[in-house]
């Protein structure tokens, strides 16, 4: 049995695939949600879940909340201050002197949701389909299906969270080439993603989001509100803790209640607090956070290269989307009202379910395919970007390119392995690099094959293979993006920005290949026949190799052009002779 896992920020959810029915399992409680927080007790115990929620505010500092945030992140990332580590290491977390990685305190979480699972099937649950944000990179897709080993599952797939919801809105069923707009605004992350159905399969046309954009924002902002309200302007850790706690259950009751007053015994210094507050109010410090996903929302649809009106659909998902001012605001967006008729907090875990079913074979029909956020490549020759698998790519996919040496002699070749929409590789992200030798040879001689593949999980492996003497190097990219989520927004908006400049600058780096290949050519072949060729016809090949060299120094691109293109011209008849000589 292939059991389904929404992982969320706040809340996490499992359920399998029984009697025909994609079913959520509850605890012995009834609760289906599994608040995703984690208390480590002094005597050694662990308590996961509302058990650990209530430990919050007695003891932030034994409490982990949120995790997801972390997972596959380095410290520096945001998110990450306060916590102490060397920057650009992966995140640990101290508790009581031991450093835990952010995958074994999921997997503290993981392990709970298979103790609901097996408790009420009562049977082992081995098996699971996990789910994560649509633009999680390598290391977090990686960081998750490691915690989902520790918690004692084969973890069958990593699927991404808009695809699972589709299926579970029963979008499979709409008519070919259907779209529908993804909005998901849970409790620490958005993401918007497009899909369109085609042949009965979904595939994701374009996604945009922001990995710290959600709920927990929402209560940051209406807990300082109440901070306000209150007239309190001292904290301890304990007093924020619930000031936060209170906001949420504010925030909840006020997606259906229009005013109420919060009772807070005991606040601060033995006080007691009553504060009032009305959907307003609340509305009031919400906006301006929810007002940030527009953007993404636009930018998802320019992606696709469609407009708001080409939509057949907008469902909702994640738990914030029942406040009535992302309903609204939604509605602005898009201008049309969204589909209301799932949960919006258990369509993912639905879709997992689903997802689960279809891998056992219970389900079928429905294929469902993701797509690569960002192009995958590595650096070549100056500098340059070489893209090999694009951005939007489906995966599944495999891709892969022949190289060679650029240099005479070269014994070996180092592979970089680049993430990322900029033309120059410095711009790009370093997935890391792999060391592949060969016999020295003359120049264009190396034959070393590079291939891509990357799995239904997202994680990439890299060959790389000297094709003369069958060396062989393989990396898996699971752990090395040094760079936080919010990177993943800035490096499309970054290409965007500098889409002029990168292109120059690739220009000019292909033109000063050209140059630093052409000049000493010329000046070999010079040498060589220079005797043969008349007087004025030397003096202008001197006078175009000077005209590259100083548009080189000079930086200038369509100089250096325009030089190395007269030098062409130039040395049309040196070529010739050259050739001629060269053919006996
Ligand atoms: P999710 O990550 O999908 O579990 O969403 C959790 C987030 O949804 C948390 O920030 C919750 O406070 C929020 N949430 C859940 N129910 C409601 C509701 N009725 N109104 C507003 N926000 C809610």
């Amino acid at each position: 049995m292939i059991a389904g896992i929404d992982l969320g920020t706040t809340n996490s959810l499992i359920g399998v695939y029984e009697s025909g029915f994609p079913t959520l399992l509850a605890d012995p409680d009834g609760n289906r949600l599994t608040p995703s927080v984690v208390h480590y007790m002094a005597d050694g115990s662990i308590l996961v879940g509302r058990e650990a929620r209530r430990m919050q505010g007695l003891h932030p500092d034994r409490t982990i909340s949120s995790v997801k945030r972390l997972i596959g992140g380095r410290f520096g990332d945001k998110g990450t201050e306060g916590l102490i580590g060397a920057k650009g290491s992966p995140v640990t977390l101290p508790i009581d002197g031991k450093k835990l990685t952010p995958e074994e305190v999921s997997s503290e979480i993981l392990k709970r949701l298979k103790t609901i699972a097996e408790d009420r099937l009562g049977t082992q649950v081995n098996r699971a389909v996990i789910t994560v944000p649509a633009y999680f990179n390598d290391a977090q897709r990686a960081a998750t299906k490691k915690a989902g080993e520790l918690a004692g599952f084969t973890v069958e797939r990593i699927l991404s969270e808009p695809t699972a919801a589709a299926l579970a809105y029963g979008l499979d069923k709409l008519s070919d080439r259907s779209k529908v707009a993804v909005y998901d605004l849970g409790g620490g992350t958005f993401d918007l993603s497009i899909l369109q159905l085609d042949n009965g399969v979904f595939e994701v046309l374009s996604t945009h989001g922001e990995t710290r954009l959600g709920g927990d924002d929402l209560d940051e902002a209406i807990a300082e509100l109440l901070a306000r309200k209150a007239g309190i302007d001292s904290f301890t850790p304990g007093t924020d803790a619930r000031l936060k706690e209170a906001a949420r259950e504010a925030k909840e009751r006020l997606s259906t209640e229009e005013s109420l007053t919060l009772r807070l015994p005991f606040l601060t210094g033995g006080k007691s607090l009553e504060i009032p507050i009305t959907r307003a109010e609340m509305e009031m410090v919400c906006e301006p956070i929810i007002r940030r996903t527009r953007a993404h929302c636009l930018r998802s649809l320019e992606d696709a290269g469609l407009n708001a009106t080409d939509l057949d659909q907008i469902i909702l998902v994640g738990g914030s989307t029942r406040m009535p001012l992302v309903r609204r605001l939604v509605q602005e967006i898009f201008g049309r009202e969204p589909n209301l008729s799932q949960h919006p907090d258990e369509a993912v875990a639905l879709g997992a379910i689903l997802q689960g079913a279809i891998l056992e074979g219970n389900l079928r029909n429905i294929a469902l395919l993701d797509v690569t956020p960002l192009s995958l490549g590595i650096e070549t020759f100056g500098g340059l970007m070489n893209v090999i698998i694009p951005r939007n790519t489906t995966i599944p996919a495999k891709a892969g390119e022949m190289f060679t040496n650029a240099v005479a002699g070269q014994s070996g070749m180092t592979i970089t392995i680049l993430q990322g929409e900029r033309e120059m590789a410095a711009d790009n992200w370093k997935l890391g690099s792999l060391d592949i030798p060969f016999p020295p040879s003359p120049k264009g001689a190396a034959r070393v094959g590079v291939q891509f593949s990357l799995d239904a999980d997202g994680i990439l492996q890299v060959l790389a293979r000297d094709t003369a003497a069958g060396t062989e190097k393989i990396m898996e990219i699971r752990s090395a993006v040094e760079v936080s989520d919010e990177a993943v927004e800035a490096m499309l908006a970054g290409s965007l920005e500098h889409a002029f400049e990168d292109m120059d600058a690739r220009i000019f780096t292909e033109a000063r290949l050209k140059a630093e290949e052409m000049l000493p050519a010329v000046e070999a072949a010079l040498a060589q026949l220079g005797s043969e060729l008349p007087g004025d016809e030397i003096a202008e090949i001197h006078k175009q190799t000077t005209e590259v060299t100083s548009a080189l120094q000079a930086k200038e691109t369509t100089r250096l052009k325009q030089a190395l293109s007269t030098l062409d011209q130039a040395t049309q008849t040196l070529a010739t002779r050259l050739m001629e000589r060269a053919m006996g």
